[in-house]
């Protein structure tokens, strides 16, 4: 079963890529800017992604998903990409500082960081996508308030606090819970120098 799993990943593994793979746009790609993650990679809310794949030419990462518009699909740069794995891992709790691999499987995604391996099921990389992209469109917002992290939605107020592990909203899944607020938690916590989100609930509130 180990050796099944390894060759599996072996034979999809894709490694970091370079600053010149990285400016190098792929002409699959939507022609409406770069990529980024605090801009909505779909200017839609994404009711469900469907599946996340990899083009065999060109190695492009793409999603299948649906909208209240119907069932769509988006090409994605590498860099957006590399970059929301990091934030998956990251509001996981998981200690990742540089993905040196990843791999891409129906159930699961891989990443390497260097030898040590990590695998997750590829549905929370799909929730996590879509709930990424809906961080961006309602432009939420983070606030720390007497060391609370509190994520707003600037129009319709909404205030939710994000603790270690979870959040109080509806829209969640898995534990520690995938949500918005944690994604733009996260975000605004490696902006000031945090590393994962466990980092600053242990660095940075004693034992809190
Ligand atoms: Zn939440």
């Amino acid at each position: 079963m180990a050796n099944e799993d390894q060759q599996a990943v072996s034979e999809i593994l894709f490694p970091q890529p370079t600053e010149e793979q990285c400016q190098r746009r792929s002409r699959r790609l939507p022609n409406r800017g770069k990529q980024c993650i605090n801009k909505p990679l779909v200017n839609c809310q994404i009711l469900r992604i469907e599946r996340i794949g990899i083009t065999q030419r060109g190695n492009t990462p793409y999603i299948v998903y649906h909208t209240e518009y119907g069932r769509c699909c988006t090409f994605i740069s590498r860099q957006y990409f590399w970059q929301s794995l990091l934030n998956l891992c990251g509001i996981k709790n998981q200690g990742i500082k540089r993905i040196t691999a990843y791999g891409i499987r129906e159930s699961s995604i891989t990443v390497l960081e260097e030898k040590t391996r990590y695998s997750f099921p590829a549905a929370e990389m799909r929730a996590f996508l879509a709930r990424q992209n809906q961080m961006a469109l309602e432009r939420l917002t983070v606030d720390i308030v007497e060391e609370k992290i509190l994520v707003s939605n600037p129009v319709s107020q909404q205030v939710h606090e994000v603790t270690s592990q979870g959040c109080n909203c509806n829209d969640r899944i898995g534990n520690p819970c995938i949500c918005k607020h944690r994604i733009a938690a996260y975000l605004y916590l490696r902006g000031l120098g945090w590393g994962c989100l466990q980092d600053y609930f242990r660095l940075g509130r004693g034992n809190g």
